[in-house]
């Protein structure tokens, strides 16, 4: 960081580099290697590992490029961070930089692509920031439209996947044990969800019952039969919040499956009727939002893939879901489209779009954008 830090706004970090390609850059840009560059859609955050942006569109010369954007304060940051041979780059279209301290016209990748290197001007006076970048489903929100029809149609698409996804699960085990699987699955989160599938399969629903046959108190004796099972599995336990801890979940599971299993019959549970909404999936442990979380990736997808919901019974119950929060990956997608995550089919159907259009080099082409 020698003279880079001080054409950038802030304190010349790669995080100021980003808000500022996020935010659009309306000037006349040219690549290194030549050719003029207009931003068509910057793309979105891509959180975590991997590129920095995702699903940017980008006009260089005449070519449409559609894919990801890498940023770096110096252009030799990106061998310096193994990014060469790294395959979750090879679909990275443009390199952005502050200072090409390599003069390299293009970006090497492994795969054998050249990538177009874009030195970002700096900012026209200190501390001025450009407006912020709006895509084309910002205006016809600002302009009032309600974007909340196509959304939940496309959380419908959403819980139509995840239904065709359960289908084999409901058919090589049974509905009971596929609901057993997944809500397991969901109660593991991000961080234990392959191990809680594993306990799934190793502790099966029907054994998980007899198990606890008898037993003065089910919910205990569920929830130690499950901590049973999982005690060979690998758990991750550091860095989560207590209650998400798998002790906890396996705990709040033992509760609530005596609710919904409340004799010997690993079937289907009839307390999860279309019209019940939350109530038979709330037990201690549970709080509203993983009740959603559970109907919306578990009941839901078993219930229309085994056919005890119709399409239309299984749309309407996702309807009427509250939301469990948006995600953080979809809140520049909540601004642009005026906060329309208020239930949850409403956010699945953002997640849908984030997916499949926002991500994916398809701003312009997504059904908001007008
Ligand atoms: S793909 Fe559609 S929803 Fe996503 S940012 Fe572009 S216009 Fe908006």
């Amino acid at each position: 960081m020698s003279a880079a830090p001080a054409l950038l706004p802030g304190d010349g970090s790669e995080a100021a580099l980003a808000a500022r390609w996020a935010a659009g850059e309306r000037r006349a840009l040219r690549l290194e290697d030549g050719r003029a560059l207009r931003i068509i859609f910057p793309g979105v955050p891509g959180g975590g590992a991997g590129p920095d942006f995702t699903g940017a569109v980008l006009d260089a010369g005449g070519d449409v490029l559609r894919g990801d954007v890498e940023l770096h304060l110096a252009a030799s940051g990106w061998a310096a961070h193994g990014h060469t041979s790294d395959p979750a780059y090879a679909r990275v279209v443009l390199h952005v930089v502050a200072r090409n301290d390599t003069g390299a016209l293009a970006t090497r990748h492994a795969s054998g692509r050249a990538i177009p290197v874009l030195v970002l001007p700096p900012p026209l006076a200190q501390g001025a920031f450009p407006p912020p970048f709006t895509p084309p489903c910002a205006l016809p929100a600002a302009r009032g439209a309600v974007a909340a029809p196509v959304l939940t149609r496309l959380g419908v698409r959403r819980l139509r996947m995840k239904a065709a996804r359960a289908q084999p699960l409901v058919e090589a085990a049974g509905p009971g044990q596929a609901l057993h699987h997944l809500a397991l699955e969901q109660l593991g989160g991000t961080a234990n969800r392959a191990a809680f599938a594993a306990l799934a399969r190793r502790l099966p629903l029907a054994a998980l019952l007899e198990r606890a046959e008898g037993m003065p108190d089910r919910p205990l004796a569920l929830a130690a039969a499950l901590k049973g099972g999982a005690a060979a599995l690998v758990l991750q336990r550091a860095g989560l919040r207590p209650m998400a801890s798998p002790a906890k979940r396996l705990e709040a599971a033992g509760s609530l499956w005596a609710r919904l299993w409340p004799d010997l019959t690993p079937g289907w549970p009839a307390a999860l009727a279309p019209a019940a909404g939350l109530a038979p999936l709330r037990a201690p442990g549970v709080g509203r939002a993983s009740a959603v979380e559970l109907a919306v990736n578990a009941v839901l997808p078993v219930a229309l893939a085994a056919g005890f919901w119709s399409e239309g019974e299984a749309a309407a119950a996702l309807a009427a879901l509250p939301s469990p929060g948006t995600y953080g990956r979809l809140r520049r997608l909540e601004g642009w489209l005026g906060r329309p995550f208020t239930s949850a089919a409403t956010l699945q159907g953002g997640l849908l779009l984030h997916a499949d259009y926002c991500t994916r080099g398809f701003c312009g082409r997504c059904p908001l954008s007008g």
